[in-house]
């Protein structure tokens, strides 16, 4: 880092399709859905710049396996570091003219935020108050922020659309990622940044996070061990490929690109299926994906957690062209053969059977 500076020379040649290819610096881009960001990013020609602080938050080691493919693209970089360090920022945003920033980096987990809700709002809501910051005083004026399909709070009223209040999150996660929000609207209002805020709806693929259920239940399953089941199991998530929410990313950085030209925007869309499934029918399907016959310990319910999500996915397909594809079955496919690549299959369940 810190050399390039590339202020001095904004303008690079057109790729093939005559695209300009793009800088874009994205933060957490070790982590599940940024490294996949990066893999794509780098192979449609753009440079790639990931900030990571390899946090404890699940072994740092799982994060250096999801960048490393990245890191062998010639044109990306690492910047090891923590977003709340402003003068990291400003050296970073200084050296290289980016086209946007990719805000991912976050203290996930609804779970995790109750037990320690300080850490939760210092780097989900300090952190992108330090990165709002940090572009305000050197540029670049255009950011998408990932936010979450739990800011919508316990509702009924499905699909969730973008412009309710959101105004009664019920854990300390998702009230941060809503404050994140609000922060990136202050920017724009105050500042003239564009922003797109992205609610990803519960996101599932290769890489995804240890402690998030698919990775947790097919890891229990591998172990012939129980599977915890908060709730009667009629709890329901719209799951979403990660390779639907990286389409859904870049169409936001294009949109961004477009929109901002002559004024600064501002907006918020859902990255979802709008197809949730209950619990106990995700249980069985991931079952047969990855081929073992589960048992299930059924739990009571857990404060923070709500009881449905499902997006309205109209918002999305109308102002950015988001186009989903990946289904729940064929995505629990990828995952099940992606996931026996690094697991050893038990004894006891033939394969198949
Ligand atoms: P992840 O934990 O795999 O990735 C986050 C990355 O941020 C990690 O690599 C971590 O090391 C890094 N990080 C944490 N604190 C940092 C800091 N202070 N400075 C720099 N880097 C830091 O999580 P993910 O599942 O890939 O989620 C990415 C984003 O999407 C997060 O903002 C998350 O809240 C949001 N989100 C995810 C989901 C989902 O289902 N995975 C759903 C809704 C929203």
């Amino acid at each position: 880092m810190g050399n390039d500076h590339d202020h001095a020379n904004p303008v690079t040649p057109t790729d093939g399709d005559g695209r300009r290819p793009a800088r874009i610096l994205v933060t957490g881009a070790a982590g599940f859905i940024g490294s996949h960001l990066c893999d794509h990013l780098l192979s449609r020609g753009d440079r790639v710049w990931g900030l990571d602080s390899f946090d404890s938050f699940y072994p740092p080691e799982i994060k250096r396996q999801n960048i490393a493919p990245a890191l062998r693209h010639p044109s990306m970089r690492l910047v090891e570091g923590d977003l709340r360090d402003g003068v990291l920022l400003d050296g970073l945003l200084s050296d290289i003219a980016f086209d946007a920033v990719v805000h991912l980096a976050a203290r996930p987990g609804v779970r995790p935020s109750i037990d320690d809700p300080n850490l939760c709002f210092d780097v989900n809501v300090t952190g992108t108050l330090s990165l709002l910051e940090a572009m305000r005083r050197r540029g670049p004026r255009r950011l998408l922020f990932g936010s979450s399909s739990s800011v919508y709070g316990e509702r009924k009223d499905a699909p969730f659309v973008e412009d309710t209040a959101g105004d009664r999150p019920i854990s300390p996660y998702a009230a941060s990622k809503r404050t994140g929000e609000m922060l990136c609207y202050t920017f724009h209002h105050l500042y003239d940044l564009s922003v797109l805020s992205l609610r990803f709806f519960t996101v599932f693929g290769p890489r995804q996070r240890p402690d998030l259920a698919i990775h947790k239940f097919a890891r229990l399953m591998a172990n012939g061990e129980p599977l915890p089941l908060y709730g009667d199991g009629s709890s329901a998530r719209d799951y979403t490929y990660v390779d639907d929410i990286v389409n859904g990313i870049t169409r936001g950085l294009e949109w961004v690109e477009r929109e901002s030209r002559d004024a600064p925007v501002y907006d918020v869309v859902n990255l979802g299926r709008s197809d949730p499934v209950t619990l106990s029918d995700l249980v069985a399907r991931l079952a047969r994906a990855l081929e073992i016959e589960p048992a299930v310990h059924h739990l009571p319910e857990q404060p923070g957690d709500v009881s449905l999500t499902c997006a309205s996915d109209a918002k999305a397909r109308d102002l950015i062209g988001y186009a989903p594809e990946v289904g729940l079955d064929e995505g629990l496919r990828r995952f099940a053969s992606w996931f026996w690549e690094r697991t050893p299959r038990p004894e006891k369940v033939a394969a198949g059977g």
